[in-house]
């Protein structure tokens, strides 16, 4: 509403500016105007004057001029009229009439230079023009002056002296100023209603809108706008903003909600909701980029390496120490410091649990209270100590030392972000803890090398979690050779061994890395295709299946001996939610294959549940 006020007193002020100059500019050229016409009226009045007493003199009627000078000065706007001699005519004609004096000063110039002079008499009821004009001697004209005067062309006959009351004129100059105050006045009434009425509701909308951006700077982008303003292009504008307003809320609604799914609160400090978007998707794309780098990684030692470059680099931390403890027996071991000594006591490498972050799993930070932690020494260093739990078997401890009390308000705030790191690297240190347990022999079987029912035991819980967590299915194989009991029977157990072996080295030649064998007891065995499409599993199977049944074992005394084996397939998590369940699928789909004559290769469906063997 200020702005109307604004736009009116502007609006008001130019319009009284105006009235004043034209005032100003109408009586300036109302007084020129009086005096010029004035002066005019004397001249005219002058050479009047001149014609006629030329003509009295040449008729001889000189002393009868007072007559006709008094009718002259008779009119309405003379206020008086009187004659002037110079010297020479008094010397040649004597001084005239006893009111052809000099009067005043104007009289004196106007002989003594023969110059016209005008002056303005101003009092407070009226205004006079006083004029003077010269008579000069001329040699042209009939008479001749220089005929009757003894005088040179050129001399000063004498002057004419007016006195005009231009008071009327004046008086009509005000009263046109007070029309044109008046007209002017009205005028402004008219123009400031109109503004009022045409333009407040424009001002209106325009604080309205005004209103609505102070709301959606703070990311709120509820507000209504509504306008007085009827149709055209303001309506139009007002379902523009508004429609637009409420695509904001919504799409931004959705985004801010999207975003605090992947980075708790707190990450960002900004008011501006777009700045804390750009920040939030900022942080995203750098952990994004961060956990692809890091799941290329071999080891889990590389991955602390990049936590630790992290921090160095991105978080500019200058001095810190990284801890893993192992959280079934709580031994913890230093992975990194960047100098010197911990400032924890030597007895926490040996019980973690004396280790506050650890014990408590809440971030320790020095400054809160005094002496915090009762296992360390950090004698004058501040210090943060963040815990971070892996899973069952890890967790890692950052520790950060220093003297500023500034870093230390910094790495506070930069702990939920902190945390987002190295929530990205849990999966992968995860699956690298879980792939050097898998190097463990006695997760394999002795005759094969390949994994023992030990191992599936123990991991495959654990494998497939991670399998669901990322998406991945297996397919689940499960063979068994056809009529194994046979060969031992006949050729002995070392050769029922070789077979074993035999199959072993079939399964490693057909499958890929990602993949895993394992002998699941006897002549039975259990392969997982790793993220294999159904036909896919079909072929490798196929593949393993004939590959195994084109051996030929030497069997002695130029004798041989080829085997089959049956295959039966279920797939992970499509017909089982669970692997064990797709184990029994998969035993389903392999007991189907042994009893419809062997030596081929069956898949898991639904209606297997109902057949009796199941
Ligand atoms: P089927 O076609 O029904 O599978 O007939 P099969 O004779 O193969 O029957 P089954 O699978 O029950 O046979 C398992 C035999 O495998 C029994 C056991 O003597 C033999 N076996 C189990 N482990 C070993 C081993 O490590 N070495 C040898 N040589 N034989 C083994
Ligand atoms: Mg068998
Ligand atoms: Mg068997």
């Amino acid at each position: 509403m200020q702005t109307k006020f604004k736009l009116l007193f502007i609006v008001a002020l130019m319009l009284l500016g105006l009235t004043t100059a034209t005032i100003i500019n109408t009586s300036l050229n109302f007084r020129e105007y009086s005096i010029n016409s004035a002066v005019e009226k004397s001249k005219m009045a002058a050479t009047i004057v001149k014609d006629g007493l030329t003509a009295h003199m040449v008729n001889g009627m000189m002393d009868k001029r007072q007559y006709f000078l008094d009718q002259i000065s008779s009119n309405d706007d003379i206020k008086s009229l009187w004659l002037v001699r110079s010297d020479n005519v008094k010397k040649q004609y004597g001084e005239g009439f006893a009111n052809e004096t000099i009067r005043d000063a104007i009289d004196t110039k106007v002989l003594e230079t023969g110059e016209m002079v005008q002056k303005v008499i101003e009092h407070t009821d009226k205004i006079y023009l006083r004029v003077s004009i010269p008579y000069k001697a001329t040699i042209t004209g009939t008479p001749n002056c220089l005929s009757c005067h003894d005088v040179k062309k050129g001399d000063t006959l004498g002057a004419i002296s007016m006195e005009f009351d231009i008071s009327a004129m004046r008086n009509t100059g005000l009263l046109t100023i007070l029309k044109i105050f008046g007209i002017n006045m009205l005028f402004l009434v008219i123009v400031l209603f109109l503004i009022n009425h045409y333009i407040a509701p424009y001002i209106k909308l325009f604080s309205n809108m005004q209103n609505g951006i102070k709301k959606a700077y703070r990311g709120d982008f509820t507000y209504n706008f509504t306008s007085s303003v009827s149709g055209g292009d303001a309506q139009q504008v007002i379902k523009h903003l508004n429609t637009l307003f409420s695509k904001m809320q919504e799409t931004f609604g959705t985004i801010k909600h999207d975003l605090s799914t992947f980075i708790p609160q707190g990450c960002t400090s900004s008011s501006d909701p777009l700045y804390e978007a750009k920040t939030i998707i900022g942080e995203l794309s750098d952990i994004y980029k961060f956990k692809k780098t890091i799941e290329l990684d071999s080891s889990k030692n590389l991955v602390y390496k990049r936590i630790i470059d992290i921090l160095k680099i991105k978080y500019k931390i200058q001095h810190f120490a990284l801890y893993e403890v192992n959280n079934q027996s709580a031994a913890r071991t230093l992975i990194y410091i960047s100098q010197g000594d911990s400032i924890c006591l030597k007895h926490v490498d040996q019980d973690a649990m004396q280790c506050r972050a650890y014990r408590t799993k809440t971030d320790v930070i020095s400054t809160e209270f005094i002496n915090l932690c009762q296992s360390c020494d950090a004698k004058d260093l501040k210090y943060i100590c963040i815990p971070f739990v892996i899973n069952n078997d890890a967790s890692l401890i950052i520790s950060v030392t220093t003297k500023d009390d500034n870093e230390i308000s910094a790495v506070n705030a930069h702990i939920p972000s902190i945390k987002n790191y190295l929530e990205a690297t849990k999966p992968v240190i995860e699956s690298r803890i879980l792939m050097d347990k898998l190097r463990d022999t006695s997760l394999r079987d002795g005759m094969t090398g390949l994994y023992n029912r030990r191992f599936l035991e123990e991991f495959i819980d654990q494998l497939m979690s991670q399998a669901q967590r990322l998406d991945q299915k297996y397919s689940v194989m499960m063979l068994d050779v056809d009529w194994f009991k046979m060969v031992n029977d006949t050729y002995g157990h070392d050769m029922g061994d070789k077979v074993i072996i035999e199959i072993a080295s079939v399964l490693k030649d057909n499958i890929r890395g990602a993949d895993l064998a394992i002998r699941y007891g006897g002549e039975e065995f259990i392969v997982l295709l790793h993220n294999a499409s159904q036909e896919g599993a079909l072929k490798v199977a196929q593949k393993i299946h004939s590959a195994f049944g084109n051996l030929i074992f030497d069997v002695g005394e130029g004798k041989t001996m080829q085997k089959t084996m049956s295959i039966g397939i279920a797939r992970f998590p499509t017909d089982g939610d669970s692997i064990w369940k797709c184990i029994k699928y998969a035993d389903t789909a392999l007991y189907r294959a042994k009893n419809t004559g062997r030596n081929k290769i069956v898949e898991f469906t639904a209606d297997m549940f109902e057949s009796e063997e199941f």
